[in-house]
């Protein structure tokens, strides 16, 4: 399947940047103070071409920070007028865009939980139609390309074409160290399917936690994707909403000072470091034990409610002296030294009998 977006390039407002669009600001316009001292201190890099924040917070449960509304977008007039940096906030209703298009806003984006809803979708489009703005879509929260495909075609036919989709992760069952999934090759087939669609990639929501951030954005410029939107917050501390995830501005600024842009052409690519490749693979390996172990200590919580309820002992020494064996033996096929695999799965084991214990004496769960 190939589909024929009409797509004008999302200007970057930089003067002879290449390097992808980004887009930086906290997760909620929360004060004056806040979005000026944050985007003054993202301006000083002259890299940041647009200046992000939530207005209107769509909250899993009721009662939680909401978004300020309204008055967050007069704060976005005051950061341009201040700062020269080109603002963008989420849209979720056509009131949303009629008051976001009133007060100028720059670039406006459909998040996860709109994007998931073809009719709010359709409504937005409509609310859209004739105007000349940027749009961006983020990834359906559940990991369907039609859904999110979908979502850009109803932007793109009601006259869109400063359009671009924005990859955020996904919600799953499976245990990943990340709090949304990235399920790479969904963002990847989108570019297959629609090769001048550009992706920009959301590190912080699929991160949910800062350290993890620039390892995700590394990730992004990898596979050459066309920008970054990083939640950035001037005191991450006391954010009132995804404080865990966001950076603060010098915390955002060295992780753009560390990344590495690798280059597309072919003579460059194969002069392309080869440890770095090694590296990348390592990392990528290492994401997989880790969602293993994760799963594996998931049974071991089963196990232990099983042994709870059963009264059972949480060492079964012969089962343990078994499974110490069969790991050597199969680590040594594979050219692993016996002796690592045993102090590998001694800890293992270790962590696993605490997890029971703990489920055994009512104290973990
Ligand atoms: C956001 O960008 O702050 C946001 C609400 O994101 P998402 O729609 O990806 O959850
Ligand atoms: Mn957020």
């Amino acid at each position: 399947m190939k589909l024929d977006l009409t797509i004008t390039p999302i200007p970057n407002h930089l003067e002879n940047s290449r390097w992808p669009v980004q887009i930086a600001g906290p997760c909620s316009a929360e004060s004056e103070e806040q979005m000026l001292d944050t985007a003054q201190q993202l301006k000083k890099m002259n890299r940041v071409s647009y200046f992000r924040a939530g207005v209107w917070k769509p909250r899993t449960r009721p009662g939680a920070f909401e978004g300020v509304g309204e008055v967050g977008l007069k704060w976005l007039q005051m950061v341009k007028k201040e700062t020269g940096l080109h603002t963008a906030c989420e849209v979720a209703t056509t009131e949303h865009v009629e008051l976001a298009l009133k007060y100028g806003v720059d670039l406006l984006w459909v998040g996860a939980r709109t994007s998931v809803n073809p009719f709010s979708v359709q409504d937005i489009a409509d609310a859209l139609r004739g105007s000349q703005i940027c749009v961006l879509v983020k990834n359906p929260v559940n990991p369907d390309l039609q859904l999110w495909i979908g979502a850009l075609e109803r932007l793109n036919r009601a006259g869109i074409t400063q359009l671009a989709a924005i990859h955020r992760g996904f919600s799953g069952f499976e245990k990943t160290p990340f709090r949304n999934a990235p399920m790479w090759s969904i963002a990847i087939e989108l570019r297959a399917i629609c090769p001048n669609l550009p992706i920009i990639c959301d590190p912080s929501h699929i991160a949910g936690i800062a350290d993890l951030v620039p390892l995700v954005a590394q990730k992004a410029l990898d596979i050459d994707m066309a920008g970054l939107m990083v939640e950035v917050h001037n005191n991450p501390g006391i954010a009132k909403s995804d404080a865990q995830q966001q950076l603060t501005p010098s915390a955002y600024t060295q992780m753009i000072a560390d990344l590495c842009l690798r280059e597309i052409s072919p003579t460059q690519q194969e002069a392309r470091n080869e440890l770095e490749e090694y590296r990348r693979d390592i990392d990528n390996l290492d994401d997989i034990v880790l969602q293993k172990l994760g799963q594996r200590m998931d049974i071991a919580r089963k196990i232990g409610n099983y042994k709870k309820n059963n009264n059972l002992m949480a060492l079964q020494l012969n089962r343990w002296e078994q499974l110490i064996r069969h790991r050597q033996q199969m680590g040594k096929a594979m050219g692993i030294n016996p002796e690592f695999i045993k102090k590998f799965f001694e800890l293992v084991h270790e962590e696993s009998i605490n997890i029971q214990t703990e489920i055994m004496n009512g104290i973990g769960k």
